[in-house]
This record gives structure tokens, sequence and C-alpha cells, in this order.
């Protein structure tokens, strides 16, 4: 890594494909009843529930307010963060840690502390007729569009889109996305052939793990992604355990944990990923925001990201690196963000970032923490948390750098975006 590398430590560059492609994978999962639900619905329920897939049709929408700045290519996604950083630092090049999300079990049973994976019970698998599947998928994707018609303050945050092109973007990729055949056919070969060594695919998360792993390989050394690990998809904690996610050329750096998802840390399955982690030097980065996705505080595993409930893990795996991501952000109180300070001083490997903090009135009362400990000098890192801090705020990439200049001197800022992500991500000069 050069003398003039700077780093963005937490951002996404998912686009609404691989969302749209997510939920339909979702739906299929549901008429096939397999889908896990803290109750499976009875037959019964699931006709009731056919022709309104609320859930569905709200997290499509929930998605798209996310993402609706970056629905151009994953690859497009990198360059307009690299070019926008160039605007800031001249002389240096960006690199990303672009961190993978799944959200397929936000609906399913949560995963509380001490519980291990369960089989949920009642639930049959039912051959999916594509009639019915295309139906339903119609259905759904016809809320969505009239929901896209209606919006009107898109964002003109990627290269040369702007408010009429996201929308016929986002119409363009529900279009292409219309026919289940695909995913039928996907679905049908996946349960069929599922061996050791191999996780649950659904259609958008192997999408868009593959876009990533092409990334890796055609801009060479420019980003380290890590990979979503939601303890809930069968095959995926075996699969982190024989190292193919971080091995060869197309690969991973680091997990991306997201409790807020609806899984305790302390859940029992997690405890072999953590000790895989430690053993290996795999840097762990996990929600530690009260807000968040979906959008509010009250959320009902919002309790989950309490990052005292990662304590238990740092005291078992001292060397294991964890940062603690948005440092417990959204949360007048700061409770967490004191938490997380604390965690810091008393450890060792103990990192956290400041990603998705639109404002000065944010970061200000952050850079008091700051000068409480030095040792939170050499662990935080700067973050963009590129796209969904569009989520919270609409900003554009230049008032989000501006505001990190304002607040902090720029030997400070160098250490946040140079030095500390080098060493999470154990990287030498
Ligand atoms: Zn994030």
């Amino acid at each position: 890594m050069g003398n003039n590398t700077r780093f963005d430590a937490h951002c996404h560059i998912f686009t609404l494909k691989y969302v749209v492609k997510e939920v339909k994978s979702l739906l299929h999962d549901i008429l096939h009843r397999t889908y896990p639900w803290t109750e499976p619905p009875t037959p019964k329920t699931l006709m009731a529930t056919k022709g309104r897939f609320t859930e569905l049709k709200e997290l499509l929408r929930q998605l798209y307010e996310m993402l609706h700045s970056a629905l151009s290519s994953e690859e497009d996604n990198l360059i307009f963060l690299q070019e926008e950083a160039k605007k800031e630092f001249p002389n240096d090049n960006l690199r990303i840690i672009p961190l993978m999300m799944d959200v397929f079990y936000m609906l399913a049973y949560p995963l509380d502390k001490d519980e291990d994976v369960k089989k949920v019970k009642g639930l049959r698998a039912t051959a999916v007729d594509e009639k019915e599947f295309q139906e339903c998928w119609d259905e759904i994707l016809d809320d969505f569009s009239r929901y896209i018609q209606t919006q009107k303050t898109t964002l003109k945050a990627s290269k040369g889109v702007t408010d009429d092109g996201s929308v016929r973007l986002a119409l363009k990729i529900i279009d292409e996305e219309r026919s289940v055949k695909k995913t039928l056919k996907m679905k049908t070969t996946a349960l069929k052939s599922s061996k050791a060594g191999s996780f649950y695919p659904t259609e958008g998360y192997c999408y868009h793990m593959d876009k990533l792993m092409d990334l890796v390989i055609s801009h060479k050394g420019q980003l380290f992604p890590f990979v979503a690990i939601d303890p809930r998809r069968p095959g995926i904690v075996d699969t982190l355990l024989t190292g193919s996610f971080f091995q060869g050329d197309r690969r991973f750096y680091g997990v991306k944990l997201y409790p807020r998802m609806g899984y305790h840390p302390q859940c029992k399955t997690m405890d072999a990923v953590y000790k895989y982690c430690s053993d290996n030097q795999l840097p762990i980065t996990y929600h530690c925001g009260k807000g968040g996705f979906p959008p509010n505080t009250d959320w009902k595993y919002t309790k989950y990201g309490n990052p005292l409930n990662f304590e238990p893990i740092i005291k078992q795996y001292p060397s294991l690196k964890i940062d603690f991501a948005h440092m417990g952000s959204t949360d007048p109180s700061y409770d967490w963000a004191k938490t997380v300070a604390r965690l810091v001083k008393e450890n060792d490997n103990v990192y956290t970032d400041l990603s998705c903090y639109t404002g000065t009135d944010e970061l200000n009362p952050m850079k008091a923490f700051w000068g409480e400990g030095t040792k939170l000098k050499t662990r935080l890192m700067f973050g963009t948390d590129f796209d969904v801090m569009y989520y919270t705020d609409r900003v554009t990439m230049k008032i989000y750098y501006d505001n990190f200049k304002q607040v902090f001197d720029p030997d400070v800022l160098w250490a946040m975006m140079h030095d500390t992500p080098m060493s999470f991500l154990g990287l030498r000069e």
C-alpha cells in the first residue's frame, strides 16, 4: 500500500438490482413454504397472505429509499467514490472496504443469546407453481413501480444520474427482474445439490457476492470486501470455516455482522466464527448504531446491537479485531458510544468508525470522545456508509468530506483514513 492511500473503511456498493433479486428469492421461499418465520404460517394464513405480501412490498420501498442514489453498477459506485475522494485529496488514491449485507432473514425467527440455529417446525416444502409465483411477483413489482414514480426527490449522487434518470433506471431494473423463471431454476438446482461447504444461495446475495469478487479481480488492490454472515443462512458458517471465502484471487478480507437483522452476537452458532476470525487474523465489522436498517431506533432487534453484547467475546478472543461501526450512533444519550470508547481503552484490538455522520453537529460530540483517550486516536476510522448515508440525510460526498475536514485536523484525518484502517486490515506499507 502506497503512502498516498486513503481508505473509506465502511461503505456499501450494492445496487437496487441486488435488492430486487433478493426479495424475489424471499417470495420464492414463502411460496415454497420453507421461509423460517417466527411462527410458520399455517396453509390457511398463507392463503390469506397470498396477494398481499405487505412485508415484501414494504421491504422493497425501504431498500429503494436507501439505495436510490446507487442505481448504476457496483463498478460505477466504486469509481464514483474514488473520483469524489480525488476531488478532496488530489494526491491520494481511495481504497474502500465495501460491506456486504444479508437482509434475507430479517423476517425470520430471531436467534437469541445462547440459542442455536433452529429447525423451524411446521415448514413443509411445496412445489412452487410458476404461474402463481409470477402473479405474486407481478403484484409486488407493480406496487413498487407505482411507488417509485411517486418519489420525485431522488438524488443526483451517482455520476450522471439525474432525478428522472434514476426513476428510469429503477424501472429498467424492475423490467429486467420481472420474470421468475431464473429464480425458480436456481432454487430447484440449489435445493437438490446442497453439499458440505456450500451455503443456501439466494439470488441477490449470490449476485452481489459475484459482483464484488469480479471487482476484486478487475480493480486489484482497490477494494477489500467483507462477507456478510447471518447464522440463520444454512451452511454459511460451515462455508466460512472452510476458509474458501478468504483464499485465492477472488476473496474477502473480513466479515460483516448485522445483528439488527435478528441474531444476538452471542447466539451459539457465532462462536465458531469468532474463533476462526481470531485464529486467522480476519477483522469483523459489526453494525453498532441504534439506527440503521430498517430505519427506526425502536426496531424490534435494535438491542442486539448493543456493544455490551460483544464484551464477553472480546474477553474470550483478545486478538480478534472488531470494528464497532458508527460508534453507537443515533443515540442522544451516547450510552453505546461511551461503551465503545471504554472497550477501545480497555482492549488492544477494538476499533470503531464514524461512518454515516452527515453533519458537524453529529461529529463534534464524537471529537470530545476522541480527546479523552489517546488510544482512540489509533482506533478510529473514517467511513462514508455510502450509499446508506443518503438515507439519513441528503448530503453530497463533498459536504460529507467537508464536514470531516472542518472537525478534524489534516493529520488526524490522515490517521483515520490511512494508519488505522491499514492496521485494522493487517496491511503493511
Ligand atoms: Zn453501513
